[in-house]
């Protein structure tokens, strides 16, 4: 473990594990394969990139997108890994001298298209010393997940012909059938399956209702005004949204890029590496953009619509800050986007559950309850606090202690042997004389009409919330079905109590947020001017800082990420080092890092803080 902690700082420059990674680290260096589940940015490159070190010979990675395997490699090179890739895109000499590295052990990390690997299956690989296989994207080889691709069927054959090699499939997005399948048809040998947390605490959540289009765009000049300097990305529902955008912010001094797939592949490439190499700092998409982009200093996202379901949201917001520092989202949702997403969920194959899906986004964006525990329970996560950073947290609405109302519900769900969808639940709590509910003998059971002093509206908004909190979850693969959770099981024998939001009319909502809003904005304001002192200096270095980077990137042609990432800045300003040695402390910085720019990041450190030049 000592060891590789030590090689963690030496290599990565980091001085702890993630969760996780030290448990499936040690799980591959038993030899035993691995399926693991974690969200994008949670650190899953770091799983098979530092048993690739320690072990003697070679670590394969089978990767999907050429243009993310381009970035982990220079990553890799960037902290002295020893890093190559192999695809169809090289001609066929570059080929030839990556395979020779390779078969003579000069290379840690094969980055490897699934194409390729059937075509290097008989001659080539076999002449490898191969230590591991991580097979990146892992749900791709899946019908069952949302991005299949033929290719990646073919990598059955790598367990046939690497038996003792051990596995490691990793993915960000795979529900419960396609976990299984991934696993059956990667034929991996009794793989320990690893599921971190989906939370992204460092994330702000906000949701913004009822604006017009010219109020939208006034909003989001004052974010960006606010995020000077920051990378972000603003998704768009329509291409000439995006466009219209780009026109509306630039008299506003905001330089933004169009991205869609009505550009022609050069238009698009340029925008994204525009974008990657800190050229233009604000790209307006659709959702065609962001995939295969592993920026890791995307500050901000804001959705200019609202998106079709929670997956896709938070897949989308996910995309900002993946290197763990702050960053800010933002949700514009209004009743005529839900419009045309209805349109296209009644257009789509599977009309039922793409409504039901927007549904709960819709219900995510109207909500009352905290919005980080709105997202873990849709992914099938026990939350049992609010997080403090969401705007629900930060402009509570008034609650009350709803124990009784949850308990009522719960109960009358169980005694239907979890067998009712909402609204025959309702029906129930409100004692109704509808044939259906009376034919099933539902009028026989003890809660029924125990919920008769609620309207038929304030029962719906409270048991969404109870799925919201996660006291409830819905069966989507079987008629919308309502299932008591573990966390509501202990409200239900009163273990544990039930806060719930007061149901109040959609337009009452409205005008006390935008009151809060606007003592909020105040408070904030005068928070500015106190702290300014100290924030100047931050400022200061952190521009440097910056500046600094962004040379040194364009020296060296590659995005500035690579040099440093965002929060390894931010460690910087926070600990303002000043020798070599308090740098090496800083978080990113590596032993190659260190010898590399060290001197150059202290020297201007100390100039800022108007500190005599280094030794
Ligand atoms: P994923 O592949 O899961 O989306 P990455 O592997 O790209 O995520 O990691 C996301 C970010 O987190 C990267 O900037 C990475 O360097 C950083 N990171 C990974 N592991 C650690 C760690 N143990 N400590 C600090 N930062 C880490
Ligand atoms: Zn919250």
């Amino acid at each position: 473990m000592e060891q590789l902690l030590a090689l963690l700082k030496k290599f990565f420059g980091y001085t702890s594990f993630r969760p996780l990674q030290a448990e499936i680290i040690q799980h591959i260096l038993r030899k035993r394969d691995s399926l693991v589940l974690m969200p994008t940015g949670g650190g899953k490159s770091i799983c098979y990139q530092l048993p690739a070190i320690y072990l003697p010979g070679i670590t394969l990675v089978i990767s999907p997108l050429i243009a993310l395997m381009k970035d982990q490699v220079e990553g890799l090179i960037a902290n002295g890994i020893p890093a190559a890739s192999l695809n169809s895109m090289m001609s066929e000499s570059e080929q030839q001298q990556v395979k020779q590295l390779c078969i003579q052990g000069k290379i840690k990390l094969l980055y490897i298209s699934p194409e390729r690997v059937k075509v290097d299956a008989d001659w080539f690989l076999p002449r490898l010393d191969i230590s591991l296989i991580a097979i990146d994207e892992a749900h791709c080889i899946s019908h069952w997940g949302h991005d299949f691709r033929p290719e990646y069927t073919q990598l059955a054959i790598l367990k046939e012909r690497f038996p003792q090699v051990p596995f490691i499939a990793l993915t960000a997005t795979a529900d419960k059938v396609t976990r299984t399948d991934i696993v059956e048809q990667l034929k991996l040998r009794e793989p320990k399956i690893f599921i971190s947390s989906f939370d992204r605490p460092n994330l702000s959540l906000t949701v913004r209702r009822g604006l017009n289009q010219r109020e939208k765009i006034r909003a989001i000049v004052s974010f960006i005004r606010q995020h000077k300097e920051q990378s972000g990305i603003i998704y768009c529902l329509r291409r000439n949204t995006t466009e219209m955008l780009v026109r509306e912010l630039e008299p506003f001094g905001i330089h933004a890029t169009a991205y869609h797939a009505g550009l022609s592949p050069q238009e698009r490439d340029r925008a994204q590496n525009d974008f990657i190499n800190d050229r233009v700092e604000v790209v307006c998409a659709t959702v065609a953009f962001g995939m295969g982009i592993d920026k890791s200093n995307i500050r901000w996202v804001i959705h200019f619509n609202m998106p079709g379901s929670i997956e896709n949201y938070y897949q989308e917001i996910g995309r900002a800050g993946r290197d763990g520092a702050k960053s800010d989202t933002l949700l514009f949702y209004s009743l005529s986007d839900l419009i045309v997403l209805r349109q296209f969920a009644e257009e789509s194959g599977q009309q039922e559950v793409n409504l039901e899906k927007l549904n709960r986004m819709q219900r995510y964006c109207e909500s009352d309850i905290c919005r980080r525990r709105i997202l873990l329970s849709y992914f099938g996560e026990e939350v049992e606090k609010d997080c403090g950073n969401c705007d629900v947290c930060l402009n509570p609405p008034e609650r009350f202690d709803g124990s009784v109302l949850v308990q009522k519900a719960l109960s009358a769900v169980v005694r239907t042997q979890q067998q009712v969808a909402m609204d025959m639940l309702i029906y129930i709590l409100r004692g109704s004389a509808r044939a259906d509910l009376t034919e099933k003998g539902y009028h026989q059971i003890k809660t029924y009409g125990a919920g008769r002093d609620l309207s038929y509206l304030e029962w719906k908004e409270y048991i969404y919330q109870m799925i919201q909190l996660g006291f409830l979850e819905m069966d989507y693969a079987n008629g919308n079905k309502l299932k008591v959770t573990a966390l509501g099981m202990k409200v239900l024998y009163g273990q544990s109590k039930a806060l719930l939001a007061k149901y109040r009319p959609a337009t009452e909502k409205e005008t006390k947020r935008s009151r809060l809003a606007a003592e909020e904005e105040k408070a904030a304001r005068s928070r500015l001017v106190r702290s300014a002192f100290t924030a100047k200096v931050d400022e200061q270095l952190w521009e440097a800082l910056k500046q600094l980077r962004k040379q040194l990137a364009e020296k060296e042609s590659t995005p500035a990420y690579i040099i440093f990432s965002d929060a390894a800045l931010e460690d910087m300003v926070e600990t303002k080092p000043t020798t070599l040695e308090e740098f090496a402390q800083v978080r990113g910085v590596g032993q190659i890092k260190l010898e590399k720019y060290g001197r150059t990041f202290v020297s201007l450190i100390r100039f800022v803080l108007k500190m005599p030049k280094l030794a």
